[in-house]
């Protein structure tokens, strides 16, 4: 049923850049089979799943939205690919994204752009515009992104769907084709909490092939999806964070978190303003700790190893087919970033620059640890605005990097956070994103919370 859902709607939402056909039905005919010889089947068993390009699917095309990968087919799974083929969930393919995650659209995708299905003149938000679509469209009823500045709350909360990034390190990265590695963290996307709940228990624990994998229990998410869906809240002190709001916020938005907030009062849940000062300065930070590291690991892509080779006649040497390989395979928006970290790096530049950004990072964690040691959950809208008009901020960088402002904090602080739908903004009819941050380790939180204003 998905499979021809995806026939039927796809030409217009362009969400999937591979649709797996045979993949997707050999794995629904194994748990049919499982489940005839009376073998035990989880509860994700047969649900059918949209995977963002940017995990590797061992013979399935892995492109992370470039062109310099365009046809590669990846000799391994992902341990997230592998973990979901385990729980028997049916892979149907894979969806578009900004390339190499660089984006908050999907406008960047070499592929062109995934429509939001709530007007396909609209952006579906990025980088993981391609997985959110799909949930919104019905095209499947889970989807996996990744959530380096907010990728994975972004596109949630302009299409309606709720989406979480996890504490770093509770999902392997192995097999995630990094970005800014010491940022970067895979996560699901579902059209309600408890079913991103199951989807989280599926991908989270250790893995000894991620360095950064954190070696302890994942907590009990589904468990507490249950327990929030009582809509019992007493007891759990939220915080509403100042430097979350003012200008640039629409008044849609605004309206219906705070309307929120009056909810999770309404729900027994004690709520306190706070100021987290630092966060003014998580943007300019992230712009020059992410492009950092994207300069590092995207070297990777020399012409020699994977993809694309271009101007290999024999005439060439391997730095001049490198070049030419790479000027022709990036888009702008990544040439931007290796040219910004490359420079933030370089010696003379790397203490005014990188250097800083690193020292910003630890104030924005401190902010968050003096929060946290008031109250259990914060909130915020998870978007400045709704959905903006394909086009419109395509020219103006800063104006695109604008869409993360309320979710950078998170990821520079590696903490959990959700965003889930709160209604719609009066002046446009569009979906509007509430986000909820935990502590580390705490994602249950965002689950007890989400599941009880959802
Ligand atoms: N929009 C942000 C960026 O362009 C975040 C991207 C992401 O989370 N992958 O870097």
């Amino acid at each position: 049923a998905h499979l021809d859902r995806i026939a039927a709607v796809d030409e217009k939402v362009n969400a999937f850049l591979h649709v797996d056909t045979e993949g997707a039905l050999a794995a629904a005919r194994a748990v049919d089979e499982r489940r005839a010889s009376g073998g035990e089947l989880g509860p994700l068993a047969g649900v059918p799943l949209a995977l963002k390009d940017v995990f590797t699917t061992e013979g399935v095309p892995t492109t992370c939205g470039s062109k310099i990968l365009e046809g590669w087919k990846p000799p391994y799974d992902a341990t997230l690919t592998r973990r979901l083929k385990e729980a028997g969930v049916v892979v149907l393919g894979k969806t578009n994204m900004d390339e190499f995650a660089m984006g908050s659209s999907t406008e960047n995708s070499a592929y062109g752009p995934t429509g939001n299905p709530w007007d396909l003149t609209r952006i579906p938000g990025g980088s993981g515009g391609g997985s959110s679509a799909a949930l919104a469209a019905f095209e499947a009823p889970l989807a996996i992104g990744t959530d380096t500045g907010g990728s994975i709350r972004q596109p949630a909360a302009v299409t309606g769907t709720v989406g979480v990034k996890p504490t770093y390190g509770a999902v392997s990265r192995y097999g995630l084709v990094a970005f800014s590695s010491s940022l970067d963290q895979g996560g699901p996307c579902a059209r309600t909490v408890l079913d991103a709940a199951l989807l989280h228990e599926a991908i989270a624990g250790h893995d000894p092939l991620d360095s950064t994998s954190i070696d302890a229990p994942v907590p009990a998410v589904v468990e507490a999806a249950r327990a929030g869906a009582t809509g019992d809240l007493r007891g759990v002190r939220v915080g509403v964070v100042k430097e979350f709001s003012g200008e640039g916020y629409q008044a849609g938005v605004m309206q219906r978190f705070t309307e929120s907030v009056e909810l999770l009062r309404e729900l027994g849940a004690e709520v306190v303003e706070l100021s987290c000062p630092s966060f003014t300065y998580a943007m300019p930070a992230y712009y020059l700790i992410a492009p950092s590291e994207a300069s590092s690991n995207l070297a990777r892509f020399d012409a020699m190893r994977y993809g694309l080779r271009v101007g290999d006649d024999g005439t060439r040497s391997a730095e001049e087919v490198t070049a030419l390989t790479r000027e022709a395979g990036f888009g702008a928006e990544v040439k931007r970033r290796i040219m910004l970290g490359t420079y933030a790096l370089s010696s003379g530049y790397y203490d005014a620059y990188y250097g800083q950004a690193q020292k910003v990072r630890t104030l924005i964690t401190r902010d968050f640890e003096a929060a946290f040691g008031r109250v259990d959950v914060l909130v915020s809208p998870t978007t400045p605005t709704t959905a903006f008009p394909i086009g419109e901020r395509a020219d103006d960088p800063l104006a695109m990097y604008l869409a993360d402002l309320c979710t950078i904090p998170s990821n520079l602080a590696g903490n959990a956070a959700m965003s889930l739908p709160c209604g719609l903004a009066p002046e446009d009819g569009l979906p509007v994103g509430l986000q909820i941050i935990a502590p580390a380790m705490a994602d249950d939180r965002l689950y007890r919370v989400g599941a009880a204003v959802e």
